[in-house]
C-alpha cells in the first residue's frame, strides 16, 4: 500500500460506455501472477484455443502480454462487443490493466494523482461520473497497482530546459498557477491559453534557480497575474509568424497523429514493423509535401488535410462547445500531472508543456476533420471528443525522446507560444500557414 494521499484531476468523467474500443486498441501487459494464472487455465469451453498469452522481450526482460487476434483486438473480446472473462467469470477475474483503463495514476511527491485517458470515449465526450464519485474505487485501484509495484516514484528533479531542473514540487507550483487561469470561467479558452503560454515563456526564461525559496513565488504569481491582465486588455497578442523549424515540426505532429499504429503491430514481427516504418516515412513524407490524409479516432473515414482546410466548417475555440472540450482536456492533463507519469516519454517539463500547447491547434484541425468525415454542416460535441481522442492517443506515447531527433524535437517544443501561431491555420480563419518570421521580427 502506498499510503499517499490521492488527489483527482479536475475535468474528468468517465461512465464505460461497453463500446470495446480499448480492447481493440492496447495491448494488455500482464503481472508475472497474472500471466501464470491465464496461461494454467483451461480457456476451451469459450471457444478459445491456444495460447493466451504472450512474451515479448522488451527492455532487457520478457513482458507477458493477452494475446490478439489477427485484427489487433483482445483474443477475449466476443463479437458482441463484450470481455468473455468479464461476462463468464467477473470483473475481477480481468486482467489489472483492463479494470484500471482509462484511470491513470501519476507519482507525485506526497500524494498519487488519478486521472483519465482522453483516448476513451467517454473521457473525451465529457459523460458520466465525475471523478470525485469514484474515490473510493480508485483508492482500491491505486493500492492494488502499488502492490503490483506499477507505480513508479518519481524522479527527485525534473528537468525543467536545458541545464536547469527542478524539484517536483517546484514544477507543481508552476502547473497549480497555470491550471488557476485554465479555470477562469469569466474569460473565453483562447485567451486563458494565450496567458497560459506567456506564462511559462516568462518562467523559461527567467531561469530562477529555485521556484520555491526567497522571492521566487511572489515572482512567480507576479508572472501569472501581470500576463492575465494584459492579455485581458490584448497587449499580449499570439504569435502570427513562425521560423521554417516550428513549420517542420507543426507538419510532424500532424503526420504522427495521422499515422497511429494499429493495434496488430502490437504482436508484428520485425519485418512487419519495418515495413511500417517505411510506411511511416513516406506519409510523413506526404505531410510535407501538403496531401495527407487524417482520420481522428471514432471518424468513419480519412479525409485529406486539404480538403479539410478548404471545405470543413470553421472551428471557433471560443465557442461553448469548443471551449468546453479544451478546457477540459487541458485542465485535465495539468492538473493530472502527465508529466509525472513514468509512461510519458517527453523528458523536459517545458518542451511536454509545449508539446501540450500545440495539441490546441491540431484538436481544432482533427475536430473539423471529424465533422467533413461525417459530411457535418456544424462541429459537433463528438467531432471535439473525436479530436480529443487522437490528441491523447498520440501524444501521450510519442517517442519523442529518442537520439538527434529527440534532442532538436525537445529544443523547438520549449518554445511554447510557438505553437499559437497555427491557431487560425487549422481553426480555418485564414487561408494561409503562419508567415515565415521576418529577420526584423526575428531580432
Ligand atoms: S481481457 Fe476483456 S477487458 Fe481486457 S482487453 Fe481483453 S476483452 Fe478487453
Amino acid at each position: 500500500m502506498s499510503g499517499k494521499r490521492l488527489t483527482l484531476a479536475r475535468g474528468i468523467r468517465f461512465r464505460c460506455r461497453q463500446c470495446g474500443d480499448c480492447c481493440r486498441s492496447f495491448p494488455v501487459t500482464l503481472s508475472p501472477s497474472e500471466a501464470e494464472r491465464y496461461e494454467a487455465r483451461d480457456w476451451s469451453a469459450l471457444g478459445i484455443l491456444g495460447p493466451v498469452v504472450r512474451w515479448r522481450r522488451e527492455g532487457g526482460a520478457n513482458v507477458p502480454r493477452l494475446a490478439r487476434k489477427r485484427d489487433g483486438s483482445c483474443r477475449f473480446l466476443a463479437e458482441d462487443g463484450l470481455c468473455e472473462v468479464h461476462r463468464n467469470f467477473g470483473e475481477a477475474e480481468k486482467p489489472l490493466a483492463c479494470r484500471l483503463y482509462p484511470y491513470v495514476f501519476s507519482a507525485g511527491e506526497a500524494q498519487t494523482v488519478a486521472s483519465g485517458h482522453f483516448s476513451c470515449s467517454s473521457v473525451a465526450a465529457g459523460d458520466g461520473v465525475p471523478l470525485t464519485s469514484q474515490r473510493k474505487q480508485l483508492h482500491v485501484f491505486e493500492q492494488e497497482r502499488s502492490a503490483q509495484g506499477v507505480i513508479l516514484p518519481l524522479a527527485e528533479r525534473l528537468e525543467f530546459t536545458t541545464n536547469l531542473s527542478y524539484t517536483p514540487v517546484e514544477v507543481g507550483s508552476v502547473l497549480d498557477l497555470v491550471a488557476k487561469e485554465l479555470e477562469d470561467s469569466s474569460r473565453a479558452f483562447p485567451e486563458r491559453i494565450l496567458a497560459v503560454a506567456k506564462f511559462l515563456s516568462l518562467v523559461g526564461e527567467s531561469r530562477f534557480p529555485s521556484l520555491v525559496a526567497k522571492s521566487a513565488p511572489k515572482a512567480l504569481k507576479g508572472f501569472a497575474d501581470g500576463v492575465h491582465e494584459k492579455v485581458g486588455r490584448g497587449i499580449l497578442v499570439a504569435p502570427t509568424a513562425t521560423p521554417l523549424p516550428q513549420r517542420l515540426l507543426f507538419r510532424s505532429l500532424i503526420a504522427f497523429a495521422a499515422r497511429r499504429d494499429p493495434a496488430s503491430l502490437h504482436d508484428a514481427g520485425f519485418v512487419v514493423r519495418g515495413m511500417r516504418r517505411l510506411g511511416n516515412l513516406i506519409a510523413g513524407i506526404t505531410f510535407f509535401a501538403g496531401t495527407g490524409r487524417v482520420q481522428p479516432i471514432g471518424s468513419p473515414r480519412a479525409v485529406a488535410v486539404g480538403d479539410v482546410r478548404r471545405r470543413a466548417p470553421i472551428a471557433d475555440p471560443a465557442a461553448p462547445i469548443a471551449d468546453g472540450a479544451l478546457t477540459r482536456y487541458f485542465l485535465a492533463q495539468i492538473t493530472g500531472r502527465f508529466l509525472y507519469r513514468s509512461t510519458f516519454s517527453l523528458s523536459g517539463v517545458l518542451p511536454a508543456l509545449g508539446l501540450l500547447i500545440r495539441q490546441y491547434p491540431l484538436i481544432l484541425l482533427m475536430a473539423r476533420a471529424a465533422c467533413l468525415a461525417r459530411e457535418g454542416t456544424e462541429l459537433s460535441r463528438e467531432d471535439y471528443a473525436a479530436a480529443l481522442r487522437t490528441a491523447d492517443w498520440t501524444f501521450g506515447r510519442l517517442p519523442l525522446d529518442r537520439g538527434i531527433r529527440g534532442a532538436v524535437f525537445r529544443s523547438a517544443l520549449s518554445d511554447v507560444e510557438a505553437g499559437l501561431a497555427f491557431v487560425p491555420w487549422c481553426a480555418g480563419e485564414v487561408a494561409e500557414q503562419p508567415k515565415l518570421e521576418s529577420k526584423a521580427s526575428a531580432s
